[in-house]
C-alpha cells in the first residue's frame, strides 16, 4: 500500500503514552491521524470518545491499533476489521483464545491485516538467544518473572478482574519469548495459581511445561517482589548456560555479558506491522495465550491473603 499508513489509536493509557506514541512518531511509514479514548486526549491529532465515532469521522483511516485492556479488545477489533481496517492488537490479543481465533478468521475473510503484537519478542537479545538455541540441544529452561505489582500496575482494576490475567499480564511476555526462541511447540503439564481472596486474577503462578521433544520448562511468576525485579529466562544446553534477563534485553552466556544493542521493542513492532500491511499478511500467533489459558484450565488455584493496593 501507499505510505504513510493512516492510523487511529484506541485506549490512550499507560502503554499508549509510554511506548506507542513515541514509536509511531519514529516510524516514517505511519501517520497517527486520530485517537479514541473515553477519558483522555492526545495533542496534534483528532480526538474521539470511542472507536465508533472515530471510524465514522475518519473514513480514510487505513489501520487501527488497540491499546485497551484485553477485556475490551474483541468488540473493538471486530468493529475495526468489519470496517475493512488493518488491526494491530496490543498483547494479549484477546481475553480468550477463541475470540482471538475468531478475529483471525474475520481478518482472513475481509482480506485485511491482523497483527497480534508480542512486544517482548522484539527485545534486543531475543534473536541472538534464538540462534544460540537453534545450534544446540537444550536440556532445561527456567523462567523467573517476579515484579512488584504496586509499582508497575497502580490503580489498574481491570488487571485483577476476570479476563485481566493478573500475574499472567507480565508472565505472558516471558511465554512469548519462550515460544519464539524454543523452535518447537511447548505444552502445559501442570500449574499452581495463587489468587488473593478479594480478587479474581492470580498474584502468583508456577507452571510446569515441556517442549515437544520433552525438555522440561519451569516458570515462576510472582507479583509480590519488592526490591530488585527479575525477568529472567535461563536455558541450559550442552554444558553451557544462556541467561536472558531484563525481559529479553540483556544476555549472558556462561556468565559473559553479550552485546545486544539498544532496547527497541515498540519500533520493532511497528516495523513488523508496516511489513505485514505491505505484504497483505496477518501474524496471529496464539501460543503464549494458549499456555496461559491452559494454566487456568489445568492448574490448581489456592486462595491467598487479600491484596490491597
Ligand atoms: P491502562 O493504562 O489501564 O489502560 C489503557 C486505556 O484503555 C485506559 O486508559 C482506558 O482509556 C482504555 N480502556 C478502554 N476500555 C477499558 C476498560 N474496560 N477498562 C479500563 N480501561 C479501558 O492499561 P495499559 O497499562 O496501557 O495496558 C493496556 C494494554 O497494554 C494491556 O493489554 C496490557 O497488557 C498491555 N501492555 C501494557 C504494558 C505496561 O507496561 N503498562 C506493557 C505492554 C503491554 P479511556 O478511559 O480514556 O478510554
Amino acid at each position: 500500500m501507499t505510505h504513510p499508513i493512516r492510523l487511529g489509536l484506541v485506549g490512550l493509557g499507560k502503554i499508549a503514552r509510554d511506548q506507542h506514541l513515541p514509536a509511531i512518531a519514529a516510524t516514517e511509514e505511519i501517520e497517527l491521524v486520530a485517537v479514541a479514548s473515553r477519558n483522555a486526549t492526545a495533542q496534534g491529532v483528532v480526538n474521539y470518545a470511542d472507536l465508533g465515532a472515530m471510524l465514522a469521522g475518519e473514513p480514510g483511516l487505513d489501520g487501527i491499533v488497540l491499546c485497551q485492556p484485553p477485556q475490551a479488545r474483541f468488540d473493538a477489533a471486530r468493529m475495526a476489521l468489519a470496517a475493512g481496517k488493518h488491526v494491530f492488537l496490543e498483547k494479549p490479543p484477546g481475553a480468550t483464545v477463541s475470540e482471538a481465533q475468531a478475529l483471525a478468521a474475520l481478518a482472513a475473510h475481509r482480506g485485511t491485516t491482523l497483527f497480534a503484537g508480542w512486544h517482548s519478542r522484539h527485545a534486543s537479545a531475543v534473536a541472538t538467544a534464538k540462534a544460540w538455541i537453534a545450534a544446540r540441544r537444550i536440556q532445561q529452561v527456567v523462567i523467573t518473572w517476579k515484579e512488584d505489582v504496586r509499582h508497575w500496575h497502580p490503580g489498574q482494576d481491570w488487571i485483577w478482574e476476570a479476563g485481566g490475567f493478573g500475574v499472567f499480564d507480565p508472565g505472558i511476555n516471558a511465554l512469548s519469548i519462550l515460544t519464539e526462541v524454543i523452535g518447537e511447540p511447548v505444552r502445559l503439564i501442570d500449574a499452581e495459581l495463587e489468587t488473593p481472596a478479594n480478587r479474581h486474577a492470580p498474584i502468583a503462578a508456577r507452571l510446569a511445561m515441556a517442549t515437544a521433544g520433552g525438555v522440561p520448562v519451569a516458570a515462576e511468576f510472582d507479583w509480590r517482589q519488592t526490591g530488585p525485579q527479575t525477568w529472567d529466562i535461563r536455558i541450559e544446553a550442552d554444558g553451557e548456560a544462556l541467561c536472558l534477563s531484563h525481559g529479553g534485553n540483556a544476555l549472558t552466556i556462561d556468565g559473559v555479558v553479550q552485546d545486544t544493542g539498544p532496547e527497541a521493542e515498540y519500533p520493532g513492532l511497528y516495523r513488523r506491522f508496516v511489513e505485514l500491511v505491505d505484504e497483505g499478511k496477518s501474524d496471529v500467533d496464539l501460543a503464549p495465550l494458549q499456555l496461559v489459558a491452559d494454566a487456568f484450565l489445568r492448574g490448581t488455584n489456592r486462595i491467598v491473603a487479600p491484596f490491597d493496593a
